[in-house]
Order: structure tokens, then C-alpha cells, then sequence
């Protein structure tokens, strides 16, 4: 690259809410435009990226990938590093949005004065901190968003935001929700965060709070791709949904939908919780920048490994350790980064992988505090996975991607955040699966009833209580073996072929983040 090309890069910053569900795809996505030829500058909060820069010690310094690069720099949340207040969502949502703000503003009047720098060109956020959107309008720097989840959950959040559908309410607790383009959903396979038992209102308000400003974005990216979420895409893309006002619920039509456009009207529906008020008749508005699938943005190749996110050190001894193993042998286990069980849970789920007689990698994420549940495996498992070391490996953070992709493993046990789901699916690898909460029982949903590659434990936390060995055994022997177990097999390596062809030169999604990184280009001359 020459010294003109070398200026004319363009500056995009990246903001992400600090948790790793998150960091993951958007660091995904900001490798993947730096290998397009942007600066990238990635932050989040000084304390996760403390952690980050503990675990990963690429990520202290500017990194060349293709013919861009990538830097991080974290900003203060004001609170000290081991302030409790930082597992409340409802404290921690609002806390990052003061000093969030702050930081982005003086980044942006920083980088505009001091011709030693680039001007920022795009800024790009992710899930539960829209307010970025916000500040780029201010500042008048066009802005996208990344969404972090499937987009069957993108819509059944925005009907749900917008009153476009009826969902399970104080009086019906059990109704199900029928919204277009996906297959009706019974009232624990609905995000859980929307039930009106749920206990995590503040979950849900950060959630919906993001469909406030989704209309400012120039264009909503989705760590998800059109093979995979073909109707939905389609039906999303199109800005859902016009003139629905006397169709019956679910009821309504392909020619029904406009581009750009969406005329909503108050939806007519006497059981709804939420359908007073939603529109006045007739009025028309945008509601949302058009939906780009820009997935799986785990299989984009970048040319660098090196540069990773984990919170935490994530063994290397896993791979060593599987390449020791046959072909489809492993099961692995993982809940992610924020799921904890209480110990009797943990103790059904060890004595029922004991009790499936298979080889068995667990990636046991250590507590965030000292309160948190899971203070342990029981004593007589953790002797056993002792003694036969050969087969059993616990860790407390895996390579989860590598370790998905390799051979050895034959099935995920997965707490089936969207993350987890879709390096699943594109690594070809069938799942047990065992959502807790959040959007989580919807994957579980799909990766069951509709993408065909696993089953489910337990449909959502409600079932936890019953959790037993038997049951952790008898999944995993139905994913691991017999016709079942086959045909779940073929299913996953079609989604992987799949996954490999939209993220192929001309694919899908790869024709996506070209005309995004043009876009950009386009938006700041
Ligand atoms: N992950 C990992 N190592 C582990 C466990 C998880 O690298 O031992 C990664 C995983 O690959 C995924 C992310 O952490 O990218 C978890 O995101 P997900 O959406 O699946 O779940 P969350 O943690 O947000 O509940």
C-alpha cells in the first residue's frame, strides 16, 4: 500500500457492551472490514478490557490484517474494578451510557482537531447501548448496528416492540405467538425476557430499548446468513409489515409488504397485552435501516488468528487433547459466559455425561464473583475425571471456535446462545441443547424443530428443577448415535457447507460486507 492509499484509509469506530456474547461478533465483524482495508478502532470498558488484554496480549497492540488495521482502546465505567454493581444490568446498562458517551465524544472531537489522526468515518455498536446511535447523529457520523442475535428473534422482539403481534400475557400465560415467517411459537420458546413471568425487567428494557433507534442507523448488520434464515430475512428486509390491520394474527401475505416503508397500523387484536396504542390507524413510519445478514461472521478467513477476545486464557491443551481422540468421539460441553447452574444441577449434568460412557470436554467458565452459585462439581465426579484423564478434560475456558471445528468432536452440549448456535452450525457440529433463558429458547427451537441438528434437554430454565442424569444421558447417546444421530449428522454438515459458501468470495454474505465497506465509503465523501 503507498503513502496516499495508507492516508486515505477510512476510520471506523467499533463500541461494544462489555460481555463476551457480544465483544465476540462484533471483533468478528471489525477483523472482517479491516481486512477490506479500514482502521478499526475496537472498544468497550476498561475493565473487560483489562481482562481482554490479560488473556490476549495481541490485542495491546495495533495489528495490520489484509490491507487494514485494528487497535483497541477502553474507556473507565467510573465504577472501581470490583464494583458488585456490574452483574446489575439495570445499574451497569445506564452507568456505560454516561461515561460511554463521554468517551465516543471526545474520541470523535479528538480525532477531527489532530491531523496526526484519522477523522472517525462510521461508527458501529452492538446490542443494549443504542445511545452510540445517538451520539454519531449528534456529531453527524453515519452509523450502523450490529445484531448480535438470530434475526427470527430480531423479529419477534420487533413485534413485540412495535405491538404488531400477540404474545403470552399476565391473564394467558401459555398463549402461543404466530408471527410471519416463522413457525408458531409455544409461550417458553418465545424469548423468555418477553413472558410476563419473567423475572429480568431490565433485560428487557435494554433489549427493547435498542428498536428506539434502529431507524437512525444507515443499516442493521446480522451475525446471520440468507441460507440459513432465508423467510425471515426476506420478510424482515422487506420493513415489516404493511396494512395488517384487519388480517387475522399470522395471517398475512407476502404482497402485503413494502421496501423501505412500512405502513403500520394498530393491530386488532382483543387477547393482545400489548396491541393498544401502538400506531394510529393509517400513520406511516420507517421503523427500522434496512436488515443485512452478514453472517457467519466466525468463518470470514481474515489472515489473523492471532487477534482474539476471550476474557479469559482459553486452553490450548484442548486441541492437543482432542487431537488424541477418534473422529465424531467428544462430547463438548459449554453454557457460555453467563449461565451458572446451582450445584445440584451441575451435579445431574456430570453423573449424566459419567453416565453416556463417552470422551467429554468441559469448558467451566470460572464465577464473576464470589456469590455466583456454582461453587463446584462434585467431589467424587471431579476424582473420577481425575483418574481418567484420557477421558475427561474440564477447563475453564475453551478455544471454542477451534474446538468446534475439530474433527474429534461429535456434539455440543450448548446453552445455545446465538454465538454457540451458529459456530455449531457452521462447524457441522448436532447439539444437545439446553437453554436457560433470554433468546436462548428460541435457538433451541430452531437448532430442534427447524434447522434439524440436535434435541433439546430442557425447553427453557423452568425445567431445570427436573434436570436429571437420565435425561443428560439418553440425549446424548440419541445425538451421538443411531439413524437419529445420522441424519442430525447431514443436517449439520449441510449448514456448514452452507455457512462456508455465504462467507465464499461472491457469497452471500461475503456480496454483503462489500457493498457495507462501499457503503461507508460512499457515506464519507
Ligand atoms: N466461548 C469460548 N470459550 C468457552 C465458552 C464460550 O470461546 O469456553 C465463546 C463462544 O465461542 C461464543 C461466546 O463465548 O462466541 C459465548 O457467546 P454466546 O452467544 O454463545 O453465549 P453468551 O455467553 O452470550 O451467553
Amino acid at each position: 500500500m503507498d503513502s496516499s492509499q495508507e492516508e486515505s484509509k477510512l476510520h471506523v469506530l467499533m463500541v461494544s457492551f462489555p460481555g463476551q456474547g457480544h465483544i465476540n461478533p462484533l471483533l468478528r465483524l471489525a477483523k472482517c472490514l479491516a481486512s477490506k482495508g479500514l482502521s478499526i478502532t475496537f472498544t468497550t470498558t476498561a475493565n473487560v478490557g483489562k481482562m481482554l488484554e490479560n488473556s490476549n496480549k495481541s490485542i495491546t497492540e495495533t495489528t495490520a490484517i489484509g490491507s487494514g488495521d485494528l487497535r483497541f482502546e477502553f474507556f473507565s465505567d467510573g465504577w472501581e474494578d470490583d464494583d458488585p454493581r456490574r452483574h446489575d444490568l439495570g445499574l451497569l446498562v445506564p452507568q456505560i451510557e454516561s461515561s460511554g458517551r463521554d468517551f465516543i465524544t471526545r474520541f470523535i472531537t479528538q480525532h477531527a482537531q489532530d491531523h496526526n489522526r484519522r477523522p472517525v468515518s462510521c461508527i458501529i455498536n452492538n446490542a443494549f447501548i443504542p445511545w452510540v446511535v445517538d451520539v454519531a447523529t449528534e456529531h453527524g457520523i453515519p452509523s450502523a448496528v450490529l445484531w448480535v442475535q438470530s434475526i427470527a428473534v430480531y423479529s419477534v422482539y420487533y413485534h413485540y416492540f412495535h405491538k404488531l403481534a400477540s404474545f403470552p400475557t399476565p391473564e394467558d400465560h401459555h398463549a402461543s405467538t404466530k408471527i410471519p415467517g416463522l413457525p408458531p411459537l409455544d409461550f417458553d420458546e418465545i424469548p423468555s425476557f418477553l413472558h410476563p413471568s419473567s423475572p429480568y425487567v431490565s433485560l428487557q428494557n435494554a433489549i427493547l430499548e435498542q428498536f428506539k433507534n434502529l431507524s437512525k442507523a444507515f443499516r442493521v448488520l446480522v451475525d446471520s446468513f440468507d441460507e440459513l434464515e432465508h423467510e425471515q430475512i426476506k420478510i424482515v428486509s422487506s420493513n415489516l409489515p404493511a396494512s395488517i390491520t384487519t388480517t387475522p394474527l399470522g395471517q398475512f401475505h407476502e404482497q402485503d409488504l413494502e421496501r423501505s416503508e412500512i405502513k403500520c397500523t394498530r393491530l386488532l387484536a382483543p387477547s393482545s397485552s400489548n396491541a393498544e396504542g401502538a400506531f394510529e390507524d393509517n400513520k406511516t413510519s420507517t421503523l427500522s435501516a434496512p436488515i443485512t445478514p452478514v453472517g457467519p461472521l466466525i468463518k470470514f478467513s481474515t489472515g489473523n488468528e492471532a487477534v482474539r477476545a476471550d476474557m479469559w486464557s482459553a486452553a490450548d491443551e484442548c486441541l492437543t487433547w482432542l487431537d488424541s481422540h477418534p473422529p465424531s468421539s467428544v462430547v463438548y460441553v459449554s453454557f457460555g459466559s453467563v449461565v451458572s447452574l446451582s450445584e445440584e444441577q451441575l451435579a445431574e449434568m456430570a453423573f449424566g455425561l459419567l453416565d453416556a460412557g463417552v470422551p467429554f470436554l468441559w469448558s467451566f467458565r470460572p464465577p464473576f464473583t464470589k456469590h455466583e452459585s456454582h461453587s463446584g462439581l462434585p467431589e467424587e465426579f471431579l476424582e473420577h475425571v481425575n483418574h481418567y484423564k484420557k477421558k475427561c478434560l474440564i477447563v475453564k475456558w475453551a478455544p471454542q471456535d477451534h474446538v468446534l471445528a475439530h474433527p474429534s468432536v461429535a456434539c455440543f452440549v450448548t446453552h445455545c446462545g446465538w454465538n454457540s448456535t451458529l459456530e455449531s452450525l457452521s462447524s457441522g457440529v448436532p447439539v444437545v441443547a439446553f437453554p436457560q433463558w433470554g433468546d436462548q429458547v428460541t435457538d433451541a427451537k430452531f437448532l430442534a424443530d427447524v434447522f434439524g441438528v440436535g434435541v433439546r434437554l430442557v425447553r427453557s430454565c423452568e425445567d431445570l428443577k427436573n434436570l436429571s442424569r437420565g435425561d443428560v444421558e439418553r440425549c446424548i447417546r440419541e445425538v451421538t448415535s443411531g439413524e437419529k444421530a445420522e441424519e442430525m449428522r447431514k443436517n449439520a454438515l449441510k449448514w456448514r457447507k452452507a455457512a462456508e459458501d455465504a462467507v465464499a468470495p461472491g457469497g452471500s454474505s461475503d456480496r454483503n460486507v462489500e457493498a457495507f465497506v462501499d457503503e461507508i465509503k460512499s457515506l464519507a465523501r
